[in-house]
Protein backbone atom coordinates (compact mmCIF):
# COMPACT_ATOMS: atom_id res chain seq x y z
CA UNK A 1 0.00 0.00 0.00
CA UNK A 2 2.73 2.00 0.88
CA UNK A 3 6.09 1.80 -1.53
CA UNK A 4 9.32 4.17 -0.28
CA UNK A 5 11.55 3.67 -3.38
CA UNK A 6 14.89 4.84 -3.06
CA UNK A 7 14.54 7.91 -1.65
CA UNK A 8 16.98 10.56 -0.53
CA UNK A 9 16.19 13.30 1.81
CA UNK A 10 17.96 16.33 2.33
CA UNK A 11 17.87 19.53 4.08
CA UNK A 12 20.60 21.79 2.98
CA UNK A 13 23.37 19.70 3.46
CA UNK A 14 22.52 17.78 6.20
CA UNK A 15 21.19 13.78 4.35
CA UNK A 16 18.61 12.48 6.74
CA UNK A 17 17.23 9.42 4.39
CA UNK A 18 19.97 7.98 1.99
CA UNK A 19 18.58 5.63 -0.48
CA UNK A 20 15.92 4.48 1.61
CA UNK A 21 13.38 1.94 0.88
CA UNK A 22 10.59 0.28 2.44
CA UNK A 23 7.54 -1.16 1.41
CA UNK A 24 4.20 -1.27 4.09
CA UNK A 25 1.47 -3.53 3.18
CA UNK A 26 -2.29 -3.12 4.94
CA UNK A 27 -1.68 -5.95 7.98
CA UNK A 28 -1.63 -4.32 11.52
CA UNK A 29 0.94 -2.03 13.09
CA UNK A 30 4.67 -0.86 12.42
CA UNK A 31 6.72 0.62 15.00
CA UNK A 32 9.86 2.87 13.85
CA UNK A 33 12.06 3.28 16.99
CA UNK A 34 15.64 4.58 16.45
CA UNK A 35 17.56 7.76 17.94
CA UNK A 36 16.59 11.22 17.84
CA UNK A 37 17.31 12.98 14.76
CA UNK A 38 17.35 9.68 13.12
CA UNK A 39 14.86 10.69 10.55
CA UNK A 40 11.88 9.06 11.75
CA UNK A 41 9.97 12.28 11.68
CA UNK A 42 10.71 13.08 8.48
CA UNK A 43 9.91 9.53 6.62
CA UNK A 44 6.24 9.89 7.86
CA UNK A 45 6.54 13.64 6.30
CA UNK A 46 7.88 12.24 3.18
CA UNK A 47 5.10 9.50 2.94
CA UNK A 48 2.08 11.74 2.89
CA UNK A 49 3.70 14.34 1.18
CA UNK A 50 4.80 16.96 3.59
CA UNK A 51 8.43 16.93 2.62
CA UNK A 52 9.95 16.96 -0.89
CA UNK A 53 12.25 14.38 -2.11
CA UNK A 54 15.47 14.91 -3.22
CA UNK A 55 15.74 10.98 -5.50
CA UNK A 56 13.79 8.22 -5.32
CA UNK A 57 9.67 7.95 -5.04
CA UNK A 58 7.38 6.79 -2.72
CA UNK A 59 3.64 5.38 -3.81
CA UNK A 60 0.48 5.32 -1.77
CA UNK A 61 -2.25 3.28 -3.73
CA UNK A 62 0.25 3.59 -6.53
CA UNK A 63 -0.05 7.00 -6.60
CA UNK A 64 3.48 8.91 -6.79
CA UNK A 65 4.02 11.51 -3.95
CA UNK A 66 5.78 13.50 -6.86
CA UNK A 67 2.73 14.65 -8.65
CA UNK A 68 1.59 17.57 -7.08
CA UNK A 69 -2.27 15.98 -7.76
CA UNK A 70 -2.09 13.20 -6.16
CA UNK A 71 -1.19 14.78 -3.10
CA UNK A 72 -5.04 15.56 -1.47
CA UNK A 73 -5.70 11.77 -2.22
CA UNK A 74 -2.80 10.20 -0.53
CA UNK A 75 -3.39 12.48 2.23
CA UNK A 76 -6.81 10.79 2.47
CA UNK A 77 -5.50 7.38 2.37
CA UNK A 78 -2.85 8.11 5.32
CA UNK A 79 -4.30 10.38 7.92
CA UNK A 80 -1.70 11.94 10.31
CA UNK A 81 -1.24 12.94 13.90
CA UNK A 82 0.99 14.63 15.30
CA UNK A 83 2.82 15.00 19.01
CA UNK A 84 0.39 18.24 19.47
CA UNK A 85 -1.95 18.16 17.30
CA UNK A 86 -4.20 21.54 17.54
CA UNK A 87 -7.89 21.53 17.15
CA UNK A 88 -9.31 24.04 15.86
CA UNK A 89 -10.33 26.49 19.06
CA UNK A 90 -12.99 28.26 17.52
CA UNK A 91 -15.33 24.95 16.82
CA UNK A 92 -16.03 22.58 19.54
CA UNK A 93 -15.61 19.20 19.32
CA UNK A 94 -17.96 17.90 17.03
CA UNK A 95 -17.48 20.51 14.63
CA UNK A 96 -14.22 20.00 14.32
CA UNK A 97 -14.76 16.42 13.22
CA UNK A 98 -17.66 16.73 10.89
CA UNK A 99 -15.11 19.70 9.10
CA UNK A 100 -13.03 17.72 6.72
CA UNK A 101 -15.75 14.69 5.74
CA UNK A 102 -18.27 17.77 4.68
CA UNK A 103 -15.60 19.45 3.17
CA UNK A 104 -13.01 17.24 1.21
CA UNK A 105 -15.43 14.50 1.15
CA UNK A 106 -18.87 15.96 0.34
CA UNK A 107 -21.01 14.29 3.71
CA UNK A 108 -23.55 15.29 4.73
CA UNK A 109 -23.54 16.94 7.80
CA UNK A 110 -26.43 14.35 9.52
CA UNK A 111 -24.46 11.38 8.37
CA UNK A 112 -21.15 13.35 9.35
CA UNK A 113 -22.41 13.92 12.28
CA UNK A 114 -23.84 10.39 13.25
CA UNK A 115 -20.05 8.97 11.72
CA UNK A 116 -18.23 11.59 14.65
CA UNK A 117 -20.28 10.17 17.30
CA UNK A 118 -19.56 6.40 16.32
CA UNK A 119 -15.85 7.71 16.30
CA UNK A 120 -16.27 9.56 19.64
CA UNK A 121 -17.64 6.85 21.17
CA UNK A 122 -14.97 4.48 19.95
CA UNK A 123 -12.27 6.97 21.24
CA UNK A 124 -14.14 6.57 24.55
CA UNK A 125 -15.10 10.69 24.81
CA UNK A 126 -18.97 10.76 23.48
CA UNK A 127 -19.94 12.93 26.33
CA UNK A 128 -17.52 15.65 25.07
CA UNK A 129 -18.83 16.69 21.63
CA UNK A 130 -19.84 19.98 23.03
CA UNK A 131 -16.36 20.64 24.75
CA UNK A 132 -13.80 23.19 23.32
CA UNK A 133 -10.03 22.51 22.49
CA UNK A 134 -9.29 24.33 25.91
CA UNK A 135 -11.53 22.57 27.93
CA UNK A 136 -9.63 19.13 27.00
CA UNK A 137 -6.68 17.65 28.81
CA UNK A 138 -4.14 16.77 26.27
CA UNK A 139 -4.84 13.28 26.49
CA UNK A 140 -8.10 13.49 25.74
CA UNK A 141 -7.01 16.44 22.59
CA UNK A 142 -4.87 13.70 21.62
CA UNK A 143 -8.18 10.96 21.29
CA UNK A 144 -10.04 13.65 19.31
CA UNK A 145 -7.25 13.69 16.88
CA UNK A 146 -7.22 10.22 16.49
CA UNK A 147 -11.20 10.10 15.96
CA UNK A 148 -10.30 12.72 13.38
CA UNK A 149 -8.03 11.12 11.48
CA UNK A 150 -10.04 8.33 11.62
CA UNK A 151 -13.38 9.44 10.74
CA UNK A 152 -11.99 10.04 7.16
CA UNK A 153 -11.81 6.27 7.20
CA UNK A 154 -7.96 6.15 6.07
CA UNK A 155 -6.24 2.56 4.53
CA UNK A 156 -2.92 3.69 7.13
CA UNK A 157 -2.88 5.88 10.29
CA UNK A 158 0.53 7.51 10.38
CA UNK A 159 1.36 8.86 14.45
CA UNK A 160 4.09 10.42 15.45
CA UNK A 161 4.99 10.11 19.03
CA UNK A 162 1.63 11.19 19.69
CA UNK A 163 1.88 10.66 23.55
CA UNK A 164 5.43 12.48 23.76
CA UNK A 165 4.25 15.48 25.01
CA UNK A 166 2.00 13.91 27.44
CA UNK A 167 2.11 13.15 31.31
CA UNK A 168 2.42 9.24 31.81
CA UNK A 169 -1.25 9.12 33.07
CA UNK A 170 -2.69 10.73 30.35
CA UNK A 171 -0.21 9.01 27.55
CA UNK A 172 -1.71 5.34 29.33
CA UNK A 173 -4.93 6.90 27.96
CA UNK A 174 -4.02 7.26 24.64
CA UNK A 175 -2.19 3.59 24.21
CA UNK A 176 -5.11 2.10 25.33
CA UNK A 177 -6.81 3.52 22.74
CA UNK A 178 -4.00 2.15 20.30
CA UNK A 179 -3.80 -1.32 21.44
CA UNK A 180 -7.68 -1.26 20.55
CA UNK A 181 -7.49 0.06 17.65
CA UNK A 182 -4.92 -2.38 16.72
CA UNK A 183 -6.69 -5.31 18.10
CA UNK A 184 -9.51 -4.07 15.80
CA UNK A 185 -6.92 -4.15 12.83
CA UNK A 186 -6.49 -0.88 11.62
CA UNK A 187 -3.06 -0.38 9.99
CA UNK A 188 -0.68 2.54 11.76
CA UNK A 189 2.44 3.30 11.12
CA UNK A 190 3.63 4.47 14.56
CA UNK A 191 7.01 6.26 15.53
CA UNK A 192 7.58 6.29 20.09
CA UNK A 193 9.87 5.67 22.11
CA UNK A 194 6.91 3.45 24.06
CA UNK A 195 8.93 0.01 24.19
CA UNK A 196 6.36 -2.21 26.23
CA UNK A 197 3.62 -0.94 24.28
CA UNK A 198 5.51 -1.14 20.75
CA UNK A 199 5.83 -4.93 21.82
CA UNK A 200 2.56 -5.11 22.54
CA UNK A 201 0.77 -3.72 19.61
CA UNK A 202 3.80 -3.72 16.80
CA UNK A 203 3.32 -6.55 14.39
CA UNK A 204 6.82 -5.32 12.74
CA UNK A 205 9.22 -3.38 14.25
CA UNK A 206 11.91 -1.18 12.13
CA UNK A 207 14.88 0.29 13.50
CA UNK A 208 15.90 3.61 12.12
CA UNK A 209 19.75 5.18 12.48
CA UNK A 210 21.56 7.82 10.40
CA UNK A 211 18.91 7.38 7.74
CA UNK A 212 19.15 3.68 7.11
CA UNK A 213 17.09 1.12 8.24
CA UNK A 214 18.94 -1.01 10.75
CA UNK A 215 16.13 -3.42 10.92
CA UNK A 216 13.17 -4.49 9.65
CA UNK A 217 11.65 -7.52 11.78
CA UNK A 218 8.78 -9.16 13.15
CA UNK A 219 7.98 -8.77 16.70
CA UNK A 220 9.48 -11.93 17.71
CA UNK A 221 12.34 -11.69 16.32
CA UNK A 222 12.84 -7.94 17.47
CA UNK A 223 12.20 -8.43 20.57
CA UNK A 224 13.47 -11.50 21.76
CA UNK A 225 16.38 -11.96 19.53
CA UNK A 226 17.81 -8.30 17.83
CA UNK A 227 16.95 -6.65 21.01
CA UNK A 228 20.24 -8.86 22.96
CA UNK A 229 22.01 -9.99 19.45
CA UNK A 230 22.33 -6.67 17.92
CA UNK A 231 24.87 -4.45 19.50
CA UNK A 232 23.35 -0.73 18.30
CA UNK A 233 20.15 -2.35 18.96
CA UNK A 234 20.73 -3.55 22.33
CA UNK A 235 22.68 -0.30 23.66
CA UNK A 236 19.80 1.86 21.99
CA UNK A 237 17.30 -0.49 23.74
CA UNK A 238 19.05 -0.09 27.44
CA UNK A 239 19.01 3.24 26.99
CA UNK A 240 15.65 4.27 26.50
CA UNK A 241 14.37 2.02 28.88
P1 LIG B 1 13.13 12.53 17.16
O1 LIG B 1 13.16 11.14 17.72
O2 LIG B 1 13.94 13.49 17.98
O3 LIG B 1 11.75 13.04 16.86
P2 LIG B 1 13.49 11.98 14.31
O4 LIG B 1 14.07 10.63 14.08
O5 LIG B 1 12.02 12.14 14.14
O6 LIG B 1 13.94 12.49 15.76
P3 LIG B 1 13.66 13.99 12.26
O7 LIG B 1 12.74 14.96 12.85
O8 LIG B 1 13.18 13.20 11.10
O9 LIG B 1 14.25 12.99 13.36
O10 LIG B 1 14.96 14.80 11.85
C1 LIG B 1 16.04 14.23 11.18
C2 LIG B 1 17.13 15.27 11.01
O11 LIG B 1 16.67 16.28 10.13
C3 LIG B 1 17.53 15.97 12.29
O12 LIG B 1 18.93 16.16 12.27
C4 LIG B 1 16.82 17.30 12.21
O13 LIG B 1 17.57 18.30 12.87
C5 LIG B 1 16.76 17.56 10.74
N1 LIG B 1 15.57 18.32 10.34
C6 LIG B 1 14.30 17.95 10.54
N2 LIG B 1 13.43 18.84 10.00
C7 LIG B 1 14.19 19.82 9.48
C8 LIG B 1 13.90 21.03 8.77
N3 LIG B 1 12.64 21.41 8.50
N4 LIG B 1 14.94 21.78 8.36
C9 LIG B 1 16.22 21.40 8.59
N5 LIG B 1 16.56 20.27 9.24
C10 LIG B 1 15.57 19.49 9.67
MG1 LIG C 1 10.51 12.84 15.35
Amino acid sequence: MIEVKNITKRYGSLTVLRDFSVDFDESGVTVILGPSGTGKSTLLRCINGLESIETGDILVNGLSVLEKRNLRSIRLNCGMVFQSTILFPHLNVLENLILSPMKLLGVKRSEAEEQARYYLAKVGLASKEEARHNELSGGEQQRIAIARAMIMNPKALLLDEITSALDPEMSVEVLRLLEKLASDGVTMLIVTHELSFAQKVARRVLFLEGGSLIADASNEVFFNDLKFNNERIARFLQHIN
